[in-house]
């Protein structure tokens, strides 16, 4: 079996040793509120069709869609946890989701 390795710092991780697995799943969200389209439906339909069949199906799921899984030794899982977008300024725990979350 290859070996395993970090997926934030390369280091290679020890059999039966600390690490974590990271799923991210990513989806497009819908907000219910649909744009009026500014011509003719049926033309704009078309339109659609055609600039799909002009793209690679799997970058049409992944607009969609999408579901990666990383795996992190402890200090690279702190980090991530920390600060998961690399922010320049790391929100405080729990400053922003207070009053959203329940
Ligand atoms: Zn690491």
């Amino acid at each position: 079996m290859a070996e395993l390795r970090c997926s934030g710092c390369g280091r290679a991780l020890q059999k039966g040793g600390l690490k974590y697995i990271i799923e991210i799943k990513s989806f497009a969200d819908f907000d219910g509120y649909l744009e009026e389209y500014p011509g003719d439906v049926r033309e704009g339909i078309d339109e659609l069709l055609d600039a799909i069949e002009n793209v690679n199906p799997e970058s049409l799921e992944e607009d969609v869609y999408m579901e990666r899984t990383y795996i992190l030794c402890k200090p690279c899982r702190d980090r991530f946890s920390d600060n998961p977008f690399n922010a320049a300024e790391p929100l405080a725990q729990g400053e922003l989701s207070k009053g959203t979350l329940h």
